[in-house]
């Protein structure tokens, strides 16, 4: 059975273009008949290969012609994910109290794709990378906690993120905003991230609107928690869990190093927002709500009385306390499947 040639299919005005051809076949073809009821065969012959020829070609160039005309490549390629995560639940449920192994967290938790808590989304490209940098010592029960429940939030906020706990080595005196400064660094080793968010270990947010991502000011996204009765303390308090765009932080020249035991750095950190001309952003009183892990003060993290005075230098000694001062060594670095943990010393006196 014989094909149509394809041009039959064409729509009109494509047709039209080929007019002259069929009309020069036609002709060819007379000729042909001609030269047979008149004995030339092997001129017939070459004649009907020619005409064999052009109806290849007028089907070449009719396939060509379809190639071009097809939609723009309808396989499936990423697009940005969306301003608001489609898949966010709201208010959340949270039970401190009941206790896990790290192996049943980590049973738990299989959708993080990449060794050292690191997840991207399957479905769309994430408007952030986003650096989650936790300073640590001995508190593994919030660290089983606080993966648990931050890291299914943290997909369904369809971030490009990393977990990143940041240990302090030996029984020296607490920084905690000295080892924030190691995680922005020792993060940025590792991958181009833009956002950094600096969170305490023992804070779960209770709404998953909250997000975890970056502001055109600074941000404060531990507004009320349970212990401070769902209120701010005080209006300029920036602790708990803050984000900051890189170039924000740098800004800023980051954390002060110099804030050893508890108390003043955060204070500190937002003495430098504000000296740099910027201010804080906040999410609202609902969305921000966070559950704090109950504790004691841990040992060796007293609060120092002299961080207090501190904060009327923050002015004259930031851009020389930072990010640009900093120094440490790297002890040890292990990849877990729900976090990166680097364990570093950090220089500190062993009293304050
Ligand atoms: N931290 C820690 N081990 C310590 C002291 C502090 O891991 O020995 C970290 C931990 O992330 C904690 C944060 O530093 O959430 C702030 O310390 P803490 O919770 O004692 O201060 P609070 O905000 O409760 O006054
Ligand atoms: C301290 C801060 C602390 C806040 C809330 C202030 O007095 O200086 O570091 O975050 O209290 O506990
Ligand atoms: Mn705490």
């Amino acid at each position: 059975m014989h094909r149509l040639p394809s041009i039959l299919l064409l729509p009109t005005p494509a047709k039209s273009k080929y007019h002259f051809v069929f009309l020069f076949c036609f002709l060819l073809l007379l000729i042909h008949v001609y030269i047979v009821s008149n004995g030339n065969i092997s001129l017939s012959s070459m004649i009907q290969e020619r005409v064999g020829l052009i109806w290849k070609w007028i089907d070449a160039t009719n396939t060509t012609q379809e190639k071009t005309q097809m939609p723009p490549n309808t396989s499936k390629s990423l697009g940005p994910c969306p301003d608001t995560p489609p898949g966010l639940k709201g208010p959340l449920n949270m039970d401190f109290n009941y206790k896990r192994t790290l192996d049943e967290v980590r049973e738990n938790i299989r959708s993080v794709r990449f060794k050292g808590g690191r997840y991207k989304p399957l479905d769309c490209i994430a408007q952030q990378k986003v650096a989650i940098i936790i300073p640590f010592r001995n508190r593994h029960e919030h660290l089983k906690l606080w993966l648990y429940y931050l890291h299914p939030m943290l997909q369904r906020q369809q971030l490009d993120y990393g977990v990143y706990i940041i240990n302090q080595d030996g029984e020296g005196v607490f920084n905690r905003a000295k080892l924030m400064n190691v995680g922005f660094v020792e993060a940025l080793k590792e991958y181009d991230y833009d956002c950094f968010v600096f969170s305490d270990i023992d804070l779960v947010p209770m709404d998953d609107r909250n997000l975890y991502r970056c502001f055109q000011k600074p941000r404060h996204l531990s507004v009320a928690i349970d212990i401070f009765n769902f209120k701010l303390p005080y209006k300029t308090i920036f602790g708990g869990v803050s984000s900051f765009f890189k170039s924000q932080f740098l800004k800023i020249n980051g954390f002060s190093n110099t804030f050893w035991g508890w108390g003043g750095e955060d204070d500190d950190l937002y003495q430098r927002v504000i000296f740099h001309g910027m201010s804080i952003s906040r999410p609202d009183m609902v969305i921000g709500k966070y559950k704090m892990i109950k504790h004691v003060r841990d040992l060796h993290n007293e609060r120092n009385p002299v961080n207090a005075g501190k904060l009327r230098h923050t002015k004259s000694t930031m851009n020389e306390d930072g990010i640009n001062s900093l120094n440490y060594t790297v002890k040890e670095i292990v990849k877990d499947i729900l976090y990166t943990l680097i364990t570093v010393d950090i220089h500190g006196p062993l009293k304050i």
